[in-house]
């Protein structure tokens, strides 16, 4: 019985994988779902070499299931279209699945319970690269997974554009944290940082050939 699962999961493609991991979240009880419209997981390429994480949808991506689709979202399809990449080369996901209301910051039980999730969707894409949206995203995966450890990690002011190697789910990510695009929207000074990391993620996917 194990057997026959594990050989139609092995032929199943990522898209398929993906949709099956989304039953799984909505089947599974978790905090925020009561109170949510829709689950959010996440679009653009499941094969990417590149995977975009933000913090939690908000009022727009839980009316429509989609992660980045309100003011944030638009933001960051320019800011990508500004190098040259969209949703046909990046995949972008969430750390939580469900809007958290008023948008307020993610609990350390809801990212502990809903982060499994988000390395169930890595473990699937296996991304080279991992660009981290905003503090908790990066501390997140700084803290390689552990959300007791988060807290201890540095902030986006001090890592943004730092590139670090990690070991996630036994891949090797090239971690590359960046400022939210939520928070550059109207900060000219965030949006020149912004503009340099994307430099350096520019090279980074072109030494590779990620494209
Ligand atoms: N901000 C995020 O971090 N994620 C979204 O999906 C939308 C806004």
């Amino acid at each position: 019985m194990v057997f026959k699962l594990n050989l139609t999961l092995s032929f199943m493609g990522n898209e398929e994988l993906l949709e099956e991991l989304k039953k799984e979240v909505e089947n599974a009880n978790l905090p925020l779902k009561e109170g949510s419209t829709n689950v959010v997981m996440g679009k653009g390429n499941s094969s990417a070499e590149i995977m975009f994480t933000g913090e939690a949808p908000g009022a727009r991506e839980d009316e429509q299931g989609m992660p980045f689709v309100g003011a944030a979202g638009k933001n960051l399809d320019k800011l990508l279209a500004n190098v040259g990449l969209s949703l046909q080369n990046v995949y972008v996901a969430n750390i939580l699945k469900y809007r958290p209301p008023e948008n307020r910051a993610p609990s350390v039980e809801e990212i502990k319970l809903h982060t499994p999730y988000l390395l169930k969707q890595i473990e699937i894409i296996k991304p080279k690269v991992v660009c981290s949206l905003g503090n908790y995203a990066t501390k997140f995966f700084l803290a390689l997974g552990n959300v007791e450890e988060m807290d201890s990690q540095p902030g986006i002011t001090q890592v943004h554009g730092k590139v670090k190697m990690i070991k996630l789910k036994g891949l090797d990510i090239k971690l590359i944290p960046l400022f939210h695009p939520a928070a550059i929207i109207y900060n000219r000074k965030l949006i020149v940082e912004w503009d340099k990391d994307m430099e350096i993620v520019k090279k980074e996917i072109s030494q590779k050939n990620l494209l």
